[in-house]
């Protein structure tokens, strides 16, 4: 038997747990003064009303989703073996999927690890721990990221804003080894450099790597511009794949800093243009100037963070389509994303197509498309998807 507490679901509150999904609301649970008196991220064994043990999870009495399951075996042992555990079977998938060890390695729920994304750039890695059971869990996952992959160096880049949903601070710092200056990493055959510490997010956007070849693949002899560049992650492959000209735009100059030494170590600057320019206004200017591209890519940050700016995120994105559809020469292409969680994919594909006919232009979904594989899904939350990202071929 487990020494677990056990936290209580309410009476006809089981259904949807048992049907595979991996969380209970705080609705659903009976808040009784032991259950509310558990310590944020306290391992709990989850049990029905009739008293019947359905798992071992993480409860968390500050946040809405009360408890995530980690196992549907209410004995489960949950320590730094059973972490290691997760990670082998993540990094066997990852292995199959990435020819690089470049990749996601954990993302949440669907690795089972709800709450925990960890990034692998070869042997540094960035981890996200987004929940206060992860964080409880914090001494395990770095004894058994050290059992499984003995990196050189662990980055806990804890500053997401889902933290305060949990009741988390802040922070970001090294918890194992050093990290010099921005970190390499080869993608599609390219090399790049990340910077895990004043990066965004995790200092590389692995989730576009399918998306990145397939742009590359309508590349060669094209003039290309690449907004909202980064570390130059669309534009190096492009010029890598055989572009004619590569403009790189973005208003950050450390980020124009990193896409510009990408180039330089895949020996494609000859080939590369780099402008710190806001967005908007630079595709303004082009038009005006009557510059066309034969392959334009827009992959912004979200413009849509909370429900809240959801009419004014959408407003965006059509405008974004109409700059960025106006800038496509006759039978070029169009690769539009958004990765604003609260966009479903059909309203983002409704402002594209808004966009285009705003522009005057006609064209073609070649491929619509979301985050590679090494971002998995949990079946029972597939409205975890946030990346949408179209390819259209313009007339
Ligand atoms: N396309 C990139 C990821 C983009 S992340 C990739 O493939 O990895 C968003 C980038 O947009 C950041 O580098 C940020 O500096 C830049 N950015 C945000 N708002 C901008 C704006 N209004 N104009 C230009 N760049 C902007």
């Amino acid at each position: 038997m487990t020494s677990l507490p056990a936290v209580r679901i309410a009476q006809g509150m089981s259904r949807r747990l048992r049907r595979g999904h991996p969380w209970l609301f705080s609705n659903e649970i009976e808040m009784t003064p032991d259950t509310r008196a558990l310590p944020p991220g306290a391992l709990v064994s989850v049990v029905d009303s009739g008293g019947e043990r359905l798992g071992t999870g993480t409860f968390n009495v500050h946040s809405l989703i009360s408890v995530r399951l980690l196992s549907r075996d209410p004995d489960q042992a949950v320590d730094s073996a059973f972490v290691a555990g997760r990670l082998r079977a993540a990094l066997a998938l990852r292995e199959r999927l990435v020819p690089a060890p470049h990749y996601r390695l954990i993302h949440s729920e669907a690795d089972n690890l709800p709450g925990l994304v960890v990034d692998r750039y070869g042997d540094v890695v960035a981890c996200q721990v987004n929940t206060a059971g992860m964080e409880a869990l914090l001494p395990d996952i770095l004894t058994a990221l050290d059992d499984v992959l003995a990196p050189s160096a662990v980055v806990l880049q804890n500053d997401s804003p889902v933290r305060t949903l949990e009741g988390l601070d802040r922070y970001h710092r090294i918890a194992k080894g050093t990290v010099e200056g921005p970190v390499p990493l080869t993608e599609n055959g390219v090399r790049f450099l990340a910077d895990l510490n004043e990066g965004q997010k995790t200092g590389w956007f692995h989730d576009q790597r399918d998306n990145r070849a397939f742009v590359a693949r309508l590349c060669p002899g094209r003039t290309v511009i690449d907004l909202f560049t980064y570390a130059g992650g669309f534009a190096v492959q492009a010029a890598c794949a055989g572009a004619a000209a590569v403009t790189a735009v973005d208003r950050s100059e450390s980020a124009l800093t990193l896409a510009a030494a990408a180039a330089a170590l895949n020996g494609v600057t000859g080939l590369c243009r780099f402008v710190r320019a806001e967005a908007f206004a630079e595709m303004e200017r082009l038009l005006a100037a009557k510059e066309r591209f034969g392959v334009v890519v827009c992959d912004p940050p979200a413009f849509v963070k909370g429900r809240k700016d959801l009419a004014a995120g959408l407003k965006g994105y059509r405008k974004l389509a109409r700059l960025a559809a106006e800038l496509v020469e006759p039978g070029g292409f169009l690769f539009i994303a958004s990765c604003s969680h609260h966009v479903s994919p059909e309203a983002f594909a409704e402002e594209v197509a808004r966009g285009m006919a705003l522009a005057g232009r006609s064209g073609r979904i070649l491929r619509s498309a979301g985050a590679g594989p090494d971002h998995p899904l949990h079946p029972a939350v597939p409205e975890s998807a946030y990346l949408k990202a179209l390819t259209l071929q313009l007339d």
